[in-house]
């Protein structure tokens, strides 16, 4: 596929329509927002009202195998905002070669104008996160008029919202380690849980036929996973506190390369961490714990220690508070340790087994 930059003033906005006090209007209102998916939403609702995109949309990135992944979190049409699950296919397949293009800008780091094969003008802007790197880009697709200033008008709006990214960034996350933190969980995890379950609920399961409910029962749910490491007192004992801070940094960054984009990940304090595996089942949920807990335990530390975790999980029921998951989380560890450490432990099976 052949990428065709376009001339500079060939992107197509149409702003001549607007008062400076609605361009500001429309600002204040997208940075008031503090939560992501509302941010971004309203970001990307703003663009298709203010500029006359036929649709935008924003791509979430991730490697698998060192290679760029991307994943539709989003897409307004036609002023109609649509939130994607993972591994949802996209309801409105608006550019067949879109990946070529988001890997050319993760590539190049910079806003690209393209033509695609269809004949479609697309804009892409990358947004990093608060490691420096592409996490996302935002994509304006069939612009249809040009003019130099409606270019300005884009990257200027876009400024504006990486620095308010910034600074949301530098609350949101744990200094050390780079993970969200205690704060964050605190606060979204609520709102979180909630979104993710209108997407699983399944509260009208008993009035669908028996294939369906044999789906539903096979469906995918999210889990949360309190992660906990063993005899840490005696590591920072025995080597120092600095030595412990690089323990730390290790186990976030084996953290970020087991579990996948979409899963959120928190320090939630001292030496525990707490995973939320979105959109998995009991053997997706267990193997990925399982997977993170090997390669700790295999990882050659400078001192030849062997470094352990123990880990317990709970799936998220639409009944269950946060703090009612948290807890069972929480119990679950608490077995974990009792057991020898070292292991993961569901939440469930505690139950089972106390009753058997
Ligand atoms: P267990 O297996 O039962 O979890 O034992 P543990 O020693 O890991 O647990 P304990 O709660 O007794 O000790 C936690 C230790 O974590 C104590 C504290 O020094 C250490 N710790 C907490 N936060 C930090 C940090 O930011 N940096 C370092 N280096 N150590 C920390
Ligand atoms: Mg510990
Ligand atoms: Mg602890």
């Amino acid at each position: 596929m052949t990428v065709i930059v376009i001339q500079e003033n060939a992107l197509a906005v149409t702003l001549k329509h607007l008062s400076i006090t609605e361009i500001l209007d429309s600002i204040a209102l997208t940075t008031g927002h503090t939560n992501r998916v509302m941010l971004d939403a309203n970001l990307a609702s703003t663009l298709n009202e203010l500029l006359d995109a036929e649709w935008v949309a924003q791509y979430k990135m991730y490697y698998e195998h060192n290679e760029p992944q991307f994943h539709l979190t989003l897409e307004v049409v036609k002023h109609v905002l649509h939130f994607y699950e993972p591994e949802e296919k996209p309801k409105h397949n608006n550019c067949h070669k879109i990946n070529t293009y988001l890997k050319q800008c993760v590539r190049t780091r910079k806003s690209a104008e393209v033509v695609t094969a269809e004949g479609q003008c697309l804009y892409l802007i990358p947004i990093p996160n608060h490691r420096g790197e592409i996490s996302s880009i935002f994509c304006l697709g069939n612009l249809t008029e040009n003019t130099h200033n409606d270019k300005k008008f884009i990257e200027g709006y876009f400024r504006i919202y990486r620095n308010h990214l910034k600074i949301l960034n530098i609350s949101e996350h744990d200094c050390l380690t780079g993970l969200l933190n205690r704060r964050t969980f605190d606060q979204n995890l609520g709102e979180l849980l909630a979104e993710w379950h209108k997407v699983n609920d399944h509260s009208d399961i008993e009035h669908q036929s028996y294939p369906v409910r044999r789906q539903i029962h096979e469906s995918k749910s999210n889990w949360l996973a309190v992660i906990d490491l063993d005899h840490f007192k005696q590591i920072n004992d025995k080597y120092g506190h600095l030595y412990g801070d690089d323990v730390l940094l290790l186990l976030a960054n084996k953290m970020r390369e087991c579990f996948r984009s979409y899963d959120k990940l928190f320090r939630f304090g001292g030496e525990e961490f707490v995973v939320l595996l979105r959109s998995t089942d009991q053997t997706g949920a267990e193997a990925a714990l399982e997977r993170f807990r090997r390669s700790l335990e295999s990882y050659q530390f400078p001192n030849h220690e062997v470094i352990t975790v123990s880990i317990g999980f709970a799936e998220s029921h639409n009944h269950a508070s946060p703090a009612q998951l948290l807890g069972q989380a929480d119990e679950a560890l608490y077995h974990a340790k009792n057991l020898g450490r070292n292991r993961i432990c569901q939440f469930k099976k505690l139950k089972t087994t106390s009753a058997a």
